[in-house]
């Protein structure tokens, strides 16, 4: 949803002011007295020349009551009635009203005379469109809550929506102006905007966060920046301007406890809620490699995404680290696509860097520029589909036309079905206790396997402690060779 403000001319026609406020008895400290909120209102309209003030209507010493009981509150609806009043300003949407139904019944009441209102709090301001949108958002509260039948569930809800805001949360390339607005600061902005850059540019959080300690750059908090740290800030859509509403909700009015709002209740992103520090592509993409980074089952697909496909069954490839696997006699660098996900049919295991020096070469081929690896960035822009074969790859551009590159193996062994079959012997020999290996990232290997490797590998460990000599001789076992391969400088392998 993107929404334009429109500029009215507020300043120039002359508009009759009233305010509200009100006390409510229990915990209000001195700062929300009714004097105060009454001064501060004072000083509002003596700022604006064209307001003319008619009347200041103040509640006092009432909590949660109807608004039956709320004399000045009745008064100004009749002064409204009679068309005495075009705007009315006060504190929040809690002095207000009792709980968000009642606000928006009573906001929409007021516009229907044609009186707008500005909530000083929340910077709402109902005859704006961006406030519309807020009001919008209030109204989904407003009917969660006139499902909850008691009074505290009402409370509850009013506070979620309270906290839903944020707004008291400082945040990193942000500080929050007097109106509790998000405002940037640009030398921290100038951090978050190189950090989302790099990332999308496919370096990793942790070089990242190395770097920024090395430089010196002030962490958020603390003394030292954490990986957790630059986890939250590329996540954070507020650094697109946008606000989610209810990330967190009171669990009840007794406790107040925070919780994480997983679900339980509803959450409302608010697009374009303040100003942004990272364009929504660079951010979106940023979200993209992330997910792609979650090894859910049990393989990243960074940075291909779903676009590789299993030209021999159809399921999509997964990638994977063939950690400790040789390749004429050298680790097999950036890993391998499989069809080793869930269902897959392990015929076809693709090596990344023949795959990656396909996809380069065309890029450069089509652009006429230089790409020096595959980047999530560039190829989500400009790819719109990967189609693989036994020895060929075909690229489909979004800007039109393909390239069909012939995958330029050093030996006929890495073609992809070649490759499967011998890595799937591999897989089996690490199944069956044979073989040893670092099982982290190795695709084709999750859950039940995994653990069933640990035990037999604790059981190893234990009788390795008790002949010691027997150790060494295992040593380099770790290694995948191709058959007919003969491993160089590898040392104390048996063979
Ligand atoms: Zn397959």
């Amino acid at each position: 949803m993107q929404v334009t403000k429109l500029e009215n001319n507020k300043e120039d026609v002359h508009m009759r002011v009233a305010a509200y406020c009100r006390v409510s008895t229990d915990k209000d400290a001195q700062a929300e007295s009714l004097e105060n909120q009454m001064e501060a209102f004072r000083y509002r309209l003596a700022l604006h020349k064209n307001w003319d003030l008619v009347k200041i209507y103040a509640d006092e010493g009432l909590s949660g009551t109807s608004v039956k009981n709320r004399a000045r509150f009745q008064e100004m609806l009749d002064d409204c009635r009679a068309g005495r009043v075009d705007y009315i300003i006060t504190k929040s949407i809690s002095r207000f009203a009792r709980n968000t139904l009642d606000c928006i019944r009573y906001v929409r009441k007021l516009q229907a005379m044609g009186v707008q209102l500005y909530f000083e709090k929340e910077g709402i301001d109902t005859g704006d469109a961006s406030s519309e949108m807020l009001m919008t958002v209030m109204a989904s509260f407003a009917q969660e809550e006139s499902r909850s039948i008691s009074e505290n569930t009402k409370w509850g809800i009013r506070k979620r929506f309270e906290a839903g805001h944020e707004v008291k949360v400082r945040l990193y390339g942000f500080r929050h102006d007097e109106k509790e607005a998000y405002q940037i600061v640009p030398e921290e902005a100038e951090i978050v905007r190189e950090v989302f850059r790099r990332y999308v540019h496919g370096e990793s959080r942790a070089d990242i966060l190395k770097d920024l300690i090395r430089r010196g750059v002030k962490p958020p908090a603390g003394d030292c920046w954490k990986p957790l740290q630059l986890d939250r800030m590329l996540q954070n859509e507020k650094y697109v301007g946008d606000s989610v509403l209810q990330k967190t909700y009171t669990e009840s009015h007794l406790t107040h406890r925070q919780i994480r709002n997983h679900g339980q209740v509803p959450m409302y992103r608010v697009v374009g809620a303040h100003a942004a520090i990272v364009d929504r592509h660079i951010f979106e993409q940023a979200q993209k490699i992330s997910d792609m980074k979650k090894i859910c089952s049990g393989n990243s697909t960074y940075p291909y995404g779903d676009m590789l496909i299993c030209p021999l069954c159809g399921k999509p490839l997964t990638h994977g680290s063939l950690s400790n696997f040789s390749y004429m006699g050298r680790r097999i660098q950036n890993g391998g696509w499989g069809c080793y996900g869930d269902g897959g049919c392990r015929k076809y295991l693709l090596i990344q860097n023949f795959l990656d020096a396909a996809v380069i070469s065309s890029y450069n081929e089509k652009f006429d520029e230089e790409a020096e690896q595959v980047d999530f960035y560039w190829l989500d822009d400009s790819v719109e589909g990967i189609r693989l074969g036994e020895d060929k790859v075909t690229i489909c551009w979004k800007a039109g036309g393909r390239n069909r590159v012939k995958l330029r193996v050093s030996d006929e062994r890495f073609l992809p079905s070649a490759f499967a079959d011998y890595y799937n012997g591999f897989l089996g020999r690490i199944i069956r206790g044979e073989q040893k290996n670092n099982c982290k990232g190795l695709m084709g290997l999750k859950g039940a396997n995994v653990n069933d490797i640990s035990q037999k590998r604790m059981r190893d460990k234990h009788e390795d402690n008790k002949s010691p000599g027997a150790k060494r001789g295992q040593e380099g076992a770790d290694c995948g060779v191709l058959p007919g391969q003969h491993q160089t400088g590898g040392t104390g392998r048996q063979s």
